[in-house]
């Protein structure tokens, strides 16, 4: 005869041991950066990684190489998240770029304040990661660095909408994440990783040379919701091959 007692409690021990294994927790404080390899067995890419972002772009390293970039991006934001770490938008899968031929489709963007990425030595006080993916799961990451300036239409209806509720998924109109890059921009390219757990490499980075602007009540209020810190410290650059799009 099974003892159901038993058995269910066997249950429950193996979801909550399940559980602890697959929501590892990590932060930019007591779980930061420095510690995160240490967190969570498959997180040693954090430390052991020999191409990891964010890393200082020195322009003066930097090749000058023809790439192509070209932009399809349409009005198709869906919702916005608080996910504990950062507010992301998610887009509903019409928007897509394709770099050097490849096409990657526009997942989510999100926020790290201050700028994760430093330009000859220089912090943003923001900037903002456009994930994409292609058809075989290469990610591909934009960074656009804010400076105070004119408001940002975007992070107006993303903090005019999220929840404070972790995960709770907020509707918002229908925006164009082109709002989110400045007009005019060059741009440096580089292989890197995802700069949060499990900082996984193979990440084709492209970061925009030229600003966007955010407002100053902007800035402070996502500084203020990531708790003054949400950037991840700067990697080794590893002498890693870095080249400039006039
Ligand atoms: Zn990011």
């Amino acid at each position: 005869m099974i003892n159901y007692k038993k058995f269910a409690s066997i249950l429950m021990l193996s979801a909550s041991l399940y559980a602890a294994e697959y929501t590892a927790e990590w932060n930019y404080t007591n779980k930061g950066p420095s510690r995160w390899h240490s967190l969570h067995p498959e997180w040693e890419t954090c430390f052991l990684g020999k191409e990891q972002s964010p890393i200082n772009i020195s322009s003066l390293r930097a090749i000058d190489k023809i790439n192509s970039l070209i932009l399809r991006y349409e009005s198709d934001s869906k919702n916005v998240v608080n996910n504990g770490h950062t507010l992301q938008l998610n887009f509903d899968n019409m928007s897509y770029i394709t770099f050097n031929d490849t096409k990657y489709n526009l997942l989510q963007a999100h926020f790290h304040t201050p700028s994760e990425h430093h330009l000859d030595g220089v912090i943003y006080p923001l900037e903002g990661h456009l994930v994409h993916q292609n058809e075989n799961g290469d990610l591909l990451v934009i960074g656009v660095f804010f400076k105070k300036g004119k408001q940002n239409p975007i992070i107006k209806s993303m903090l005019a909408n999220y929840s404070t509720e972790i995960n709770n998924q907020m509707p918002l109109e229908k925006l164009n994440a082109k709002m989110l890059l400045p007009t005019k921009y060059r741009f440096y390219s580089l292989k890197g990783s995802l700069t949060t757990p499990p900082c996984t490499e193979n990440v084709q980075w492209i970061i925009l040379d030229n600003p966007a602007t955010a407002s100053a009540e902007q800035i402070k209020k996502l500084r203020e919701l990531f708790h003054n810190n949400n950037a991840r410290t700067l990697q080794d650059s590893n002498n890693r091959e870095i080249t400039f799009t006039k």
